[in-house]
C-alpha cells in the first residue's frame, strides 16, 4: 500500500532521476553514441572516414552547418539532430547541410 510517507520519500528520487537525465541531454555527444555512430559524427572533420562518406568536402564542418546552434568562435555548440547536445565546431556527421 502506498502511503503519504513513502510518496514523500519517492519524490527526491524521481526528481534526481529526472535532473540526470536532463544533465546527460545536454552533453556533448560522443561519436561512440548510438546516433553518432550512424551518422559518422566525428569530432574533428580532418578524421572523417571518406571511404565510407565520399559525401564529405574539405571545410564542410558544424560550424558551418544548418542544425548548429552556435555562434561563430564557439567551440562547442548544441545540433538539432541531436537533441540540442553539444557537439564540437570543427566536428562533421553524414547530416551535414550548408548553413544558409
Ligand atoms: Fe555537425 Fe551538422 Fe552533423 Fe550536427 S548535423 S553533428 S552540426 S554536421
Amino acid at each position: 500500500m502506498t502511503t503519504r510517507r513513502s510518496i514523500i520519500r519517492i519524490i527526491p528520487v524521481a526528481g534526481a532521476a529526472v535532473l540526470s537525465g536532463r544533465l546527460a541531454r545536454a552533453g556533448e555527444v560522443e561519436p561512440s553514441d548510438p546516433l553518432a555512430v550512424s551518422l559518422g559524427y566525428v569530432k574533428d572533420g580532418a578524421k572523417v572516414d571518406k571511404a565510407k562518406y565520399a559525401s564529405y568536402a574539405a571545410g564542410q564542418d558544424c560550424a558551418g552547418c544548418k542544425q548548429y546552434q552556435g555562434k561563430p568562435g564557439d567551440p562547442t555548440a548544441g545540433c538539432t539532430i541531436f537533441g540540442g547536445r553539444n557537439v564540437t565546431a570543427k566536428g562533421w556527421c553524414s547530416a551535414w547541410v550548408k548553413k544558409a
